[in-house]
């Protein structure tokens, strides 16, 4: 599996990927390995280990530094090259989105994008990747028999990271892949950093979720006012990404973002199958709905029914009550 990092930093999907890895290796009785690839990036290899990885091939080099497609699919295909995998995942990043297919060209072999489960055919061994398909309307199971490796990019916040287990043990193999200023096909003259805060839903541990019950983009403020006494995030449905009153990349569901939060806080979201797909697998999962018979009660661990609007101010004083009397003990 190739694991991404960006500056130096880890990015949480690479660690999903590997918990994800650990699975199918353990049914197909192999290694996971993962490749790592960037300038000065050894300190890294231990935290792959402990969540994971057996073995972890690093490529170092100042080339490297910077994501650049021809240095990256030249490492990552030199890797396969050296280890023959039965499987490759990428995180379906930007990154790994941009580097997968040129892999999976160089190996002329097939290449499933952006998958949301992962499952090995019983008897032959193959890889089953699972991605929604025709504008979300049916889930498609896809199959690649003949070539190998068998590749995929896989959505982040869908699988799950395992707990790092400090005593694991792996090796790490420093790799030369060759690299050289020739390989820079592209250079970066300047790096800037977008300076709006992106919010990032799929990290976040909680997340307090905005439906179309809200009634508007000026209503918020109950939201966003519990959101704050539990350090959480505001996302929202489709509903209101559709309305204008938040931005894309809090949309959760199939075709937004799939969340895997500590608590998930649905508030005035009927629960529709779509938006079920991209939170279901949250820890925990409170539903507030004025409609009795809202679908979002039947995968809602506790569920409230009445209107948001009185029930979260009431929520949020309580939990400042509580965590009043925490800091006072
Ligand atoms: C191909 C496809 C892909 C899709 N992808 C996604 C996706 O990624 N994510 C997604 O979310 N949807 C997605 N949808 C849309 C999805 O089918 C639903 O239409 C959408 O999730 C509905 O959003 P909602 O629950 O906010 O709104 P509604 O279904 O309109 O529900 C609003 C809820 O709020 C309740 N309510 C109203 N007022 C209050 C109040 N004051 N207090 C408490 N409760 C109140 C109502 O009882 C109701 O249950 C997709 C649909 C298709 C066809």
């Amino acid at each position: 599996m190739f694991t991404e990092q960006r500056t130096g930093e880890l990015q949480k999907v690479s660690l999903e990927l590997i918990g994800e890895a650990r699975r199918l290796a353990d049914e197909l009785g192999q290694e996971v390995i993962a490749g790592l690839i960037g300038k000065d990036v050894a300190g890294l290899t231990g935290g792959l280990i402990s969540h994971g990885a057996d073995k972890v091939y690093v490529v170092d080099s100042p080339v490297a530094e910077l994501y650049m497609t021809e240095p990256y699919t030249k490492s990552i295909v030199a890797i396969i090259e050296e280890v023959k995998p039965a499987i490759v995942l990428f995180g379906a990043t930007s990154i790994g989105r941009d580097l997968a297919p040129r892999v999976a060209a160089r190996w002329h072999t097939g290449l499933v994008a952006d998958c949301t489960s992962l499952a090995i055919e019983e008897g032959t061994g193959n890889l089953l990747s699972t991605r929604p398909a025709f504008g979300g309307n049916i889930m498609a199971t896809i199959a690649c028999p003949d070539f190998r490796p068998q590749m995929s990019t896989v959505r982040p916040g869908v699988m799950q990271k395992l707990d790092a287990d400090p005593s694991r043990k792996g090796e790490v193999i420093n790799f030369d892949a060759k690299l050289t200023e020739a390989d820079k096909t592209v250079e970066i003259i300047e790096e800037v950093r977008e300076t709006t805060k992106r919010v990032n839903i799929e990290e976040a541990d909680v997340l307090v979720s905005a439906g179309r019950g809200v009634g508007g983009p000026d209503k918020f403020q109950p939201l966003e006012d519990l959101a704050a006494v539990l350090k959480g995030t505001v996302s929202g449905s489709r509903a209101t990404i559709d309305s204008g009153w938040l931005p894309k990349e809090r949309q959760v569901g199939q075709t937004g973002k799939t969340v895997r939060p500590q608590l998930y806080m649905a508030c005035g979201i009927s629960g529709a199958i779509q938006h079920l797909a991209g939170m279901e697998e949250s820890d925990f999962i409170v539903a507030v709905n004025k409609n009795p018979e809202a679908p979002i009660f039947e995968v809602a661990d506790i569920g409230v029914v009445g209107d948001l609007h009185k029930v979260l101010p009431l929520v949020t004083e309580e939990i400042k009550k509580a965590q009043l009397a925490e800091a006072n003990k």
